[in-house]
């Protein structure tokens, strides 16, 4: 034996190696075969105890009740602020909304919006080499430069901000067709198509299709993916007012409009789960529902329900941060396990930037905790005394929750005064003041009795975390300024207008 097969042998080393490690660098921007599809959907103003598995006996939700038997349910799930648009920005980036300079819902015509520097969920997706696709409600900034097609997504279909913000919003047809308020009210609500307006002007009947429309274009978006990894974000714009459900569910959960939308919500849920698991993608795919925030009170019988939780919308309260969040992943989340360790929107960024094997991807500098361990364990120490804040307004530090625990800081609030709205009119809101109040969530969720005189030590817990939330992120009741807080995108004219 001469020396030549040491050297051929040496060579196929030699190449082997050079191939295993150019695999190894392609693994950085190409999704492996252990990654995941992503599967997010949110829905719009829908109540901590509007799904059968959090409690209603109103209406039934069959398919996601399997979801949950199937997969984990969070008991104390929040969204990172009562209102759609900050609560969105939160999900989207793993960041509290005002470290954001994000607040509220956004108008028509922003001026701001998600920066677009900032790091989305779409954008580590993307990265990682997914196809990427949101079917539905924006609501980050309906300027061109501020679009989803412009935060990592590679296709949308879709209207940019709530479907209440048209020309037939309450508020506006109550008022004389030629007064001056009511002409400088919204404009109407259109349809886009990635960046184009596809419906300039979407029509009450129109309405009543979005679910199914956007559940249509998820189901084939996953068909066409199926041998790929991809991420598709589905914001429902419903149960949010006003109301519209397809002629298919009409009178169907004998609960009136607003259990009609939920079933057709439910079913489209179903419909997206069986598209996902008749294509064989169940063991390889994410699925995750929860709603951006609790029911809008003021609307009565088109308003859903908190399961008995304290206020709703527009508070800091647990009916107005409180959300369902259901997750499957079969064969990597445990069955029918029902978890209630504190969590938030704040969370899923790190969470799936963990399970893509994207970790550090993002911004320098994000508020949310990696839950991949809770969700595939069902229990995660180092999750369990963690401080999470609750913003509301531009920046004012309402809330915090450690633990069993949350302080709630002296503040205005928004009340029902008097009888909620009927049949999509709204009721009046009153503004009330809270106290410093402390309640222990473990025995008392409804947010009934304050024990903050009871427990002086818990209270001096707190001290050193309200510090930390306040030199960080500010908080205008302390009239705190915050130094890690980062600009709002700027919309930019299009070119050749003003
Ligand atoms: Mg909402």
């Amino acid at each position: 034996m001469n020396g030549v097969p040491h050297l051929q042998y040496i060579l196929l080393a030699v190449l082997a190696t050079l191939a295993s490690a150019c695999r190894a660098s392609q693994d950085t921007s190409e999704p492996g075969p252990s990654s995941p599809s992503i599967v997010l959907i949110l829905v719009d103003d829908m109540g901590y105890g509007d799904l059968s598995c959090y409690g209603q006996s109103r209406w039934k939700t069959p398919n996601l009740d399997r979801l949950a038997a199937a997969g984990v349910r969070l008991t104390d799930f929040y969204s990172a602020q009562a209102v759609c648009s900050a609560s969105r920005a939160a999900l989207l980036t793993g960041c509290y909304p005002n470290r954001l300079h994000i607040a509220g819902a956004l108008g028509p015509r922003s001026k701001v919006g998600l920066h677009p520097d900032e790091t989305t969920i779409a954008e580590l997706c993307k990265a990682r080499g997914y196809a990427t696709a949101i079917y539905g409600k924006w609501h980050l900034g309906d300027a061109p430069n501020l679009l989803p097609t412009r935060q990592g997504f590679d296709e949308w279909c879709g209207i940019p901000y709530s479907n209440d913000m048209w020309p037939l919003h309450p508020d506006l047809v109550r008022l004389p067709p030629e007064s001056d308020a009511r002409k400088r009210g919204y404009p109407p609500l259109p349809l886009y198509e990635n960046g184009a307006i596809i419906d300039p002007e979407i029509t009450p009947d129109e309405q009543k299709g979005l679910t199914k429309l956007f559940t249509d274009r998820a189901c084939a978006f996953i068909e066409k993916h199926s041998e790929h990894p991809f991420f598709v974000y589905v914001p429902f714009p419903m149960p949010h007012v006003p109301l519209f459900v397809s002629p298919q569910f009409e009178y169907t959960s004998g609960a009136g409009l607003y259990g009609d939308v939920i079933q057709e919500i439910d079913a489209s849920v179903g419909r997206i789960v069986e598209r996902i698991d008749s294509l064989g993608l169940g063991a390889r795919t994410l699925i995750i529902f929860t709603s951006d925030n609790g029911p809008w009170l003021s609307y009565g019988n088109h308003a859903g329900t908190t399961g008995g939780l304290r206020e709703g919308k527009g508070t800091s309260w647990e009916g107005g941060v409180r959300a369902p969040f259901v997750a499957r992943w079969t064969g990597r989340l445990p069955a029918g396990k029902v978890i209630r360790t504190p969590a938030m929107t704040i969370d899923l960024l790190p969470t799936i930037a963990a399970f893509i094997g994207a970790e550090g991807d993002h911004a320098p500098r994000i508020d949310g905790s990696d839950l991949s361990r809770l969700l595939t364990d069902g229990a995660d120490p180092s999750l369990d005394d963690r401080a999470l804040a609750f913003y509301y307004n531009a920046n004012d530090l309402e809330a915090v929750r450690m633990g069993q625990w949350k302080l709630v800081l002296p503040h205005q609030y928004r009340t029902l005064a008097g009888d909620a709205g009927k049949d999509g009119s709204p009721g009046p809101y009153k503004q009330v003041r809270s106290g410093l109040e402390l309640y222990d969530l473990l025995t008392d969720p409804l947010e009934s009795d304050d024990v903050a005189d009871a427990h002086p030590e818990v209270l001096a817990r707190f001290q050193p975390v309200l510090e930390r939330f306040r030199a960080d992120l500010g908080d205008d009741l302390t009239k705190r300024q915050g130094s890690g807080r980062r600009e709002a995108g700027r919309s930019q004219p299009v070119e050749g207008t003003k």
